[in-house]
């Protein structure tokens, strides 16, 4: 859904919630509000969600009762929750179903006491395929729609205690071959008067789309990107993640490469620990040989994998690769997966609902 004049022909709306702040706001001069209330329509919108558009907001009274009712008769993309789930460490999953078809997660995550983050989803399924992921397994399905990750994002934050400050794509699919609805999503976090999340506080997570990252990095976003290695050995990482025949390292790290220098950031480079499979000395080599000259901040993430055939290391196995990863002379960080009971990580509860086995589970 990106084309307005496309959707006038075939006789559809596209919903309020697919809509960049442009063509939200020209949609409301259409019906003949001026442009500063349709800037007000789109703050109360956003601030409190449709259902209660004009319920009390003395912002939105200022328009007439006959254009409210207008805005209410127009199109508003709606997810149902299918099951909510959370944790004792305050991780909250969801599971949405869509008209559009299918099931997708998405996760709260608490920070520090004082804000949320929140963890979405942008494709029913995947078709990367990674072995370490249940999702992976689910095989694709489809595209999510711009309102779709939105929802997930407004729904979520409407049950919030705590301000949501944070969007990652990290949920289910890959985000870079979703590109322009993602992209679309991410812009519209940012509006004033909406949701008002930084541009720095959106995290976009790629398993590797060569292409996709250069064309982000030419287009000059203000959001974050990492990307998922989990091998700096081709042959290794391509049993893990077969994206690897499709764009090979040498491609991907040449735009890493241009994503740090354009940008000045280190390159995050998330890296899924795996016993006796990726955490050795040769590993170690490869790393370092890899990102000899680029930045980089390495984030570890312990393998889930319901069916126990691969697992994370120990404590010992993991001080010892990371003791081992100081020759990099990079900072090393690992990432926390928070509520394992409930599943949390990627495609576990969605493949559950789909009748599938939860085999296995990580994060980009
Ligand atoms: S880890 Fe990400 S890219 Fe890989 S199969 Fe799972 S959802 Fe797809």
């Amino acid at each position: 859904m990106t084309d307005t004049a496309a959707e006038g022909a075939a006789g559809t709306e596209r919903p309020l919630n697919d809509l960049s702040f442009g063509e939200f706001t020209a949609r409301m001069e259409n019906i003949g509000l001026s442009g500063l209330q349709a800037r007000k329509v789109f703050s109360a919108v956003y601030r409190k969600g449709r259902p209660d558009l004009g319920q009390g907001t003395a912002r939105v009274d200022e328009v007439s009762p006959r254009h409210l009712d207008l805005i209410r008769a127009m199109p508003w993309g709606k997810l149902s929750v299918l099951d909510r789930r959370q944790a004792a460490d305050g991780f909250v999953k969801y599971l949405f179903q869509s008209p559009l078809g299918g099931c997708f997660e998405a996760v709260r995550i608490p920070l520090f006491g004082r804000k949320h983050v929140v963890c979405i989803s942008s494709q029913v399924g995947c078709a990367l395929g990674c072995v370490f992921c249940s999702t992976g397994r689910l095989g694709f399905s489809r595209n999510l729609e711009t309102w779709e990750m939105v929802e997930q994002v407004r729904v979520i934050r409407d049950e919030a205690e705590l301000p949501v400050r944070h969007v990652v794509f990290m949920g289910m699919g890959e985000p870079f071959l979703n590109y322009d609805n993602v992209i679309r999503a991410a812009v519209l976090f940012t509006q004033s008067g909406g949701l008002q999340i930084s541009g720095r506080n959106i995290t976009i997570s790629t398993a590797g789309v060569a292409p996709a990252i250069r064309r982000y990095t030419e287009e000059g976003h203000p959001f974050r990107l990492t990307f998922s290695l989990t091998s700096a050995i081709p042959e290794k990482r391509r049993a893990l993640m077969p994206v690897e025949k499709r764009w090979p390292l040498d491609e991907l790290v040449d735009a890493i490469a241009g994503y740090a220098r354009t940008t000045g950031d280190r390159a995050v480079i998330a890296y899924v620990v795996i016993r006796g499979v990726n955490i050795g000395a040769e590993d170690v080599e490869a790393l370092r040989q890899t990102f000899r000259n680029i930045p980089i901040k390495l984030d570890l993430i312990d393998v889930h994998d319901a069916s126990g055939r691969l697992q994370p290391p120990d404590a010992e196995e993991l001080k010892r690769f990371r003791d081992m990863l100081q020759v990099l002379r990079v900072p090393v960080g690992r990432r926390y997966s928070g509520g394992s009971e409930i599943g949390a990580s990627c495609g576990n509860l969605a493949a559950t609902r789909q009748g599938g086995v939860a085999l296995n589970g990580a994060e980009q």
